[in-house]
């Protein structure tokens, strides 16, 4: 089983044995927190993590979404580990691409689906783009 890495600065995560089923760690570099499924790496039991976060960051928005909101999400994400974006922008194009999901159910937005839907296709876009500049 691929070892579970720390999705913001990639340190190899150690888990402890929590409730029933559950399993914990607290990153030892940054302190970032985690549970995951026992028998699952980090990765299998993200489940909808990663279109939850960046709705969480548009709960009260009832306009479509300023790109200048959209610049400082994205520049949250890239900071992250590079394997972690990877999956996240998969699961995210996914999702647009094959909706699954009723988007405003995450966090109870305030917005419609319309806007949820473009906010997360202008982001993924907005992190291409940071990303590029980053390798150049
Ligand atoms: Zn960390």
């Amino acid at each position: 089983m691929e070892k579970d890495f720390c999705f913001r600065c990639g340190t190899t995560l150690i888990f402890l044995q929590d409730s029933n089923n559950t399993l914990s760690s607290e990153c030892e570099k940054c302190g970032q927190g985690y549970g995951k499924e026992r028998g699952k790496t980090l990765i299998e039991s993200r489940k909808d993590s990663s279109i939850s976060l960046p709705l969480y960051s548009i709960i009260f928005e009832r306009e479509k979404v300023s790109n200048e909101k959209i610049r400082q999400v994205a520049s949250r994400y890239i900071k992250y580990d590079k394997r972690y974006i990877k999956i996240f922008m998969e699961d995210i194009e996914d999702e647009l691409t094959n909706p699954k999901r009723k988007l405003t159910g995450f966090h109870y937005l305030s917005g419609t689906e319309e806007i949820a839907r473009d906010y997360l296709s202008r982001l993924l876009k907005e992190i291409k783009n940071l990303l590029k500049l980053k390798e150049n």
